[in-house]
């Protein structure tokens, strides 16, 4: 049986809530042009889908990707051959555009891989799981400590140069664990978990630690929001214990498409965002990368943490409603949209519109039939014919220095 609280129980101090995020105090790494962590702007980041030897299907894929606002481009590199064609794709990229922050993706014992094109990126990620790459065995039913010691040893032997020329180029490292790729040995140790996840992580930070090189960016994904949420707040709560400080790389991986993708990356990144957690955002989705973009500056928008667009405030409407919400939120959406940094607030009634604006810097608000009221903050302005609405609005933001032509 449910059991009701007891009344008798109140607090007695007061809990006091804070609307304004908190980030947690990373330390900055340098991505090209771009600083990860250290209080810097939460940055974007998403993947082309070229193949990277395609040099100008890759230059153009990336350069579509950085017009619209990623700020860090990651490319696969599955064999040398690719490793080497970014040196031409960097290349090119100078030529006809300019420096994007490139990342590459090595997998499957990628060592060598990774030694080639760290020459011509800027940050290499690596993951755990498959660095060194090891045949799970049929028949295994335990790992013995000599064991995970011997794998342990070898993965600092494979890990040794590449962290040395990532630390001798001033370059970064992204030690990327996957749920679904934890390497056999620590899966056996702490099972298809969180912990397994964030102890597969610090094992490798620690080797990075004894070589003196901390420009590392870390990322626990998972395709299910509650783990990957899960092993984000233990990795927080181990590098406190720990005395590390390295930024996150938030994202739920396999997220899918459509809605539901955007949906559930958006319940996986906005409770760590929240709390503070969180440095630099990928949403994964299964359609073109450039359709990541606007996702990512949604939620971080949503969140204040960054500001890119109009940020539109506006009531679902009801039988109060005065006029065609939907409608007139479109004309003043497509009439004011590139007023980055504006707060619009378009209310259906006098009501409780003006109320519930939530300190918007204007207001359209229907006034009674036919008319609409525009409002300065929460002093009301003027009273026009519904028709004049849009085109006034436009004329007192003018009024107030605050418009720029699209
Ligand atoms: S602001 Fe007015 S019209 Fe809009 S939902 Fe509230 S009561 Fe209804």
């Amino acid at each position: 049986m449910q059991t009701l609280p007891n009344p008798t129980k109140t607090p007695t101090t007061e809990p006091t809530f804070d609307t304004t995020i908190k980030r947690r105090k990373t330390r900055p790494v340098k991505v090209g042009s771009v600083t990860i962590g250290g209080g810097y702007p939460v940055v974007v980041q998403s993947m082309i889908n070229e193949d990277t030897l395609d040099i100008d299907g890759s230059v153009a894929g990336i350069r579509r990707l950085h017009e619209i606002g990623c700020e860090i481009v990651r490319v696969t590199v599955p064999s040398m051959a690719h490793a080497k064609a970014l040196a031409e794709i960097k290349q090119k990229l100078h030529a006809t555009y300019q420096p994007v922050p490139l990342v590459a993706d090595v997998h499957h014992n990628g060592m060598k891989i990774a030694l080639e094109v760290a020459k011509h990126v800027d940050k290499v990620r690596i993951n755990p799981g498959l660095y060194v790459f090891e045949k799970p065995k049929a028949d295994r039913s335990e790992y013995t400590d000599s064991e995970f010691a011997e794998i342990g040893a070898k993965i600092r032997e494979t890990l040794e140069p590449l962290v040395i020329s990532l630390r001798d180029q001033g370059k970064a490292l992204r030690i990327g664990v996957n749920h679904g790729s934890l390497a056999e040995r620590m899966l056996f140790t702490y099972g298809d978990t969180p912990e397994g996840m964030v102890e597969s992580a610090l094992e490798f930070i620690k080797i990075c630690e004894s070589l003196d090189f901390r420009n590392i960016v870390l990322s626990l994904k998972a395709s299910r929001a509650p783990v990957m949420v899960a092993a984000y707040r233990l990795m927080v709560h181990r590098m406190d214990e720990l005395g590390m400080d390295y930024p996150l790389h938030l994202g739920v991986t396999e997220a899918g498409d459509g809605e539901y993708g955007r949906i559930k990356s958006t319940a996986g990144l906005a409770p760590l965002l929240t709390d503070g957690i969180g440095d630099t955002i990928r949403v994964s989705l299964t359609e073109a990368p450039e359709k990541e973009i606007p996702v990512c500056y949604s939620i971080l928008q949503a969140l204040g943490l960054r500001k890119t667009m109009v940020e539109y405030v506006a009531c679902p409407s009801c039988g109060r409603t005065l006029f065609n919400l939907e409608e007139v939120l479109h004309k003043v959406r497509e009439a004011t949209k590139h007023l980055t940094g504006l707060d619009i607030a378009v209310m259906g009634c006098i009501v409780n519109g003006p109320g519930e604006m939530a300190d918007a810097d204007y207001g359209y608000v229907g006034k009674q039939p036919g008319y609409i009221s525009l409002y300065r903050g929460r002093e009301e302005i003027k009273k026009v014919p519904e028709d004049r609405g849009v085109a006034e609005l436009i004329d007192l933001i003018k009024s107030d220095d605050r418009w720029v032509e699209p």
